[in-house]
């Protein structure tokens, strides 16, 4: 089938380039010269694996290609998908949804009667998370905005790929949800994902509300499981326990599970942060803000990870922050990413140096956007010249590679042996027994 992608970042542009993989022929539209530049080349734009490879063999192959033309997008497909951002309102708790308003606008002016030709009905499918009541609103919008006599339909689909494994996801996702308001609708988007029903995966088919309310209440559960995980850890701490036990034990049991129970530093990202925030916020206009109270908490646990980090770095260094110098292992929210949108690493190494800490940040991937984000720290080429004269080694984001790094390596170049790993997932003994102090957040 032919479809447009509206919106090629993180989300749209793995979209675009995994239906092209699937068959189809896509073309995606994106608003940021540089940005579309890139992708034309078939570059991507930010670290993911496996989307490189992905995207330059469809680019060349032409089953993909990027344009800045909504008249483009309407003339060549039926099918369009809005994978624009949703981020935070700089002015309070809810999602930002006005690129999701201009993407359907700009798209319905475009639409025709005939659509692409193809004779058949025009789907709008939203896949960015949105709060709860946008997708009709949208439904309403295109049915406005859309000329006289032109078939358009509305479809929530939304998306629950995680950076790092977004190719995959997106291939093999564990579920596709689908919020339709007609049994034509259903029909189409099922004919669309075939490979995916072929591969037996579980289509949840509903309405627009519950489409939009499925994924942030997927996101609002992962945040308060590692919250709560992250609750018990500062009481392990305060007891001399270990959380990392404590969570293996819990996620035996099955009904609880041993995913997303990693004490540590916290989430953060482009997605659960803002998530939660916006679920809030949408509650309160609803009238039912009582129900999602308990996500402020969530919240601000997961912003304690980061003062107690902070805390921690002071106490190992048994005096304040100011003039010592720290590395920082870490920077983007989450390792196979480049990330860096509400890094807790980030976070962290910003709050230490604004104390005036000389702190020296490496970050496998995420090194370019960090220095965007935060131009006024230090970053190294490796984990060894980051930790090289450092008074402390702060371990921040689960790259791999910090946990197979050459302790006697690191330990020859530093200052002063003091480590917090602070994503509880360093072999804390080993760095012991090379004479380190080595700590970690609710563990022995
Ligand atoms: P992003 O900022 O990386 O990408 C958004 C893209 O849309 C940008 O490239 C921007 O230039 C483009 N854009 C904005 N307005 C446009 C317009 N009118 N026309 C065309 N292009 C436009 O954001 P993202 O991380 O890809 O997230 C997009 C949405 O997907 C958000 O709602 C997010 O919550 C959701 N989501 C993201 C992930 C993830 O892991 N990143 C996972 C699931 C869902």
């Amino acid at each position: 089938m032919r479809i447009s992608v509206i919106g090629c970042g993180y989300l749209g542009a793995t979209h675009a380039a995994s239906m092209a993989e699937l068959g189809h022929e896509v073309v995606g539209v994106e608003v940021d010269a540089a940005k579309r530049a890139r992708l034309a080349a078939g570059e991507v734009p930010f670290f993911e694996p496996g989307l490189p490879e992905l995207l330059a063999k469809h680019v060349a192959s032409g089953r993909l290609r990027f344009t800045d033309s909504y008249a483009e997008a309407a003339a060549f497909a039926d099918l369009h998908f809005v994978c624009v951002g949703t981020p935070q309102l700089p002015s309070s708790l809810g999602a930002d949804t006005t690129y999701v308003e201009a993407a359907v606008r700009s798209l319905a002016a475009h639409l025709t009667p005939g659509g692409s030709g193809s004779g058949g009905p025009t789907y709008v499918v939203g896949k960015s998370t949105v709060p709860v009541g946008t997708a009709a609103a949208m439904a309403g919008l295109l049915e406005t905005l859309s000329p006289e006599g032109t078939d358009v339909e509305l479809v929530w689909n939304p998306e629950f790929l995680r950076e790092g494994f977004a190719v995959q996801d997106t291939l093999e996702p564990d579920r596709v949800v689908l919020g339709v308001a007609s049994e034509r609708a259903e029909a189409a988007m099922r004919e669309f994902y075939a490979p995916m029903a072929q591969r037996g995966t579980p289509f949840v088919v509903t309405d627009y509300a519950t489409a939009e309310l499925v994924k942030v209440s997927a996101n609002a559960f992962l945040a308060t499981k590692i919250s709560f995980v992250n609750a018990v850890g500062e009481v392990c701490d305060a007891v001399g326990a270990d959380v990392v036990a404590l969570a293996d034990a819990i996620g035996h049991d099955a009904r609880i599970g041993r995913k997303f129970l990693n004490a540590g530093v916290g989430f953060g990202g482009g997605c659960l942060p803002k998530d939660i925030r916006a679920f809030q916020h949408r509650a309160g206009e609803l009238g039912v803000e009582e129900a999602m109270s308990f996500l402020s908490q969530v919240d601000t646990i997961n912003q304690r990870q980061r003062q107690r980090v902070t805390q921690i770095a002071k106490e190992l260094l048994g005096s304040e922050v100011s003039g010592r110098r720290i590395a920082v292992w870490g920077a983007a929210f989450k390792p196979d990413s480049d990330d860096v949108r509400d890094s807790p690493a980030l976070d962290v190494a910003g709050r230490l140096h604004l104390r005036g800490a000389d702190v020296r940040v490496y970050d496998p991937e995420a090194t370019e956007t960090a220095r965007v984000r935060f131009p006024t720290l230090t970053y190294a080429a490796s984990a060894i010249e980051a930790a090289e004269g450092a008074d402390l080694v702060l371990h921040l984001t689960e790259w791999k590679e910090f946990r197979t790094v050459d302790i006697d390596a690191v330990t020859r170049v530093v200052a002063g042996r003091r480590l917090l790993d602070g994503r509880n997932l360093l072999d804390l003994d080993a760095w012991r027994a090379a004479g380190w102090q080595a700590r970690g957040l609710g563990r022995r």
